[in-house]
Parts: C-alpha cells; sequence; structure tokens
C-alpha cells in the first residue's frame, strides 16, 4: 500500500525526528509502504516526514538514475555495487562529511513538487546508519547518492533543500512554495 505525501506546509516536515528505538513489524511495514511510495512517485529517496511519521527512517534509491546521476559507494575501503545496496533503508542515520570539497547540483524534492535549485553538498560522505535486521552499518558515498543521503538526513533534522537557497532565488519560488502551502492547509 502507498502512502500519502505530505507537502509543503505541512508541520512534520519542520520537526526533528524520533529515533527508533525497536524495529518491530510496524517500522518494516512502514518501510515497505515508503519503498512502495518512492517508487509510485518516481523519487529518488523518501524520508519518513515525508509521509507524516517524524521519525529517523530514510529510504533511497539512487540505482535508477545511475546513468544520468552516478554514485560510488565502499564498505571498509572496498567498492560495492549500487544495486546490491538498493534500495538503501537507513534507519537512525548520521552523516558525517568526509573532506572539504563540495558540489553544486540540483535537487528537487517529493514535497515540494516544482520547485528544483542546485545546492551545494559534501562530495563525499560516511553514511553510519541501522539495517532493517538492526545491523550497525558503515559506508562511503559519492555522487547522487551522497546528496540523497544528505537531503534525505536533512528531512530527518526538519531541513529542507530549499533552506539553503540564496534569499534571491527563494523569492522566486515564493508563488509555488504560497500554493501548497495553501493546498496543504486545506487538507
Ligand atoms: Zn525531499
Amino acid at each position: 500500500m502507498s502512502l500519502e505525501l505530505v507537502y509543503y506546509g505541512h508541520p512534520a516536515l519542520r520537526t526533528k525526528g524520533s529515533t527508533i528505538q525497536k524495529i518491530d513489524h510496524t517500522v518494516v511495514t512502514l518501510v515497505e509502504e515508503m519503498i512502495e511510495t518512492m517508487y509510485l512517485y518516481d523519487g529518488c529517496g523518501l524520508a519518513a516526514h515525508q509521509v507524516g511519521r517524524s521519525l529517523r527512517l530514510a529510504v533511497i534509491d539512487v540505482a535508477t538514475a545511475m546513468k544520468d546521476r552516478p554514485s560510488k559507494a565502499w564498505k571498509d575501503g572496498v567498492v560495492i555495487d549500487i544495486e546490491s545496496i538498493t534500495p538503501l533503508v537507513l534507519i537512525n542515520p548520521e552523516i558525517i562529511p568526509l573532506g572539504k570539497k563540495t558540489i553544486y547540483d540540483t535537487e528537487g524534492c517529493l514535497s515540494i513538487p516544482g520547485v528544483s535549485a542546485e545546492v551545494d553538498r559534501s562530495a563525499r560522505v560516511k553514511i553510519r546508519y541501522q539495517s532493517l535486521e538492526g545491523k550497525l552499518l558503515e559506508i562511503e558515498a559519492e555522487g547522487l547518492l551522497a546528496r540523497a543521503a544528505l537531503h534525505e538526513v536533512d528531512h530527518l533534522n526538519g531541513i529542507l533543500f530549499i533552506d539553503y537557497l540564496p534569499q534571491k532565488e527563494l523569492e522566486k519560488h515564493h508563488p509555488t512554495l504560497q500554493k501548497l502551502q495553501q493546498t496543504q492547509r486545506l487538507q
């Protein structure tokens, strides 16, 4: 079953997610439904907040975009196949930027349809998370995977990609954002 998305203006998008203490069947079902929802809307990532749940949980699929927007990942210094970690389920994730290099690239968000913009993000990151089986894992990532993980972990802290835009650019998107806010309020 797919879930209903919440849009810009929904309070859940501005909350800090709670840590998942126990990976029980409710969490497993939520993960399955979030993955289904991410695919239904053609997203490369989805945070629990975007389905109105304020939890430290996100799912990512960057394999589909591999041709146009490649990703690289390492585990213990060894390159790993992106397909083998797709869909990626991040429970209680933490992100540590590695090095000073940053890259500007286009981002969008399923909760803010109609808005896309260039965002400057760390080029390489370490992602520390729990798998659905409760294992503590650590991978390093570059490319779209690094960007998607940073974007999703931001969601878990109530941060949206538009928060990084310079005032002038944000103003350009004001009408779209206002419309989303109004629609969200009427629901
Ligand atoms: Zn998003």
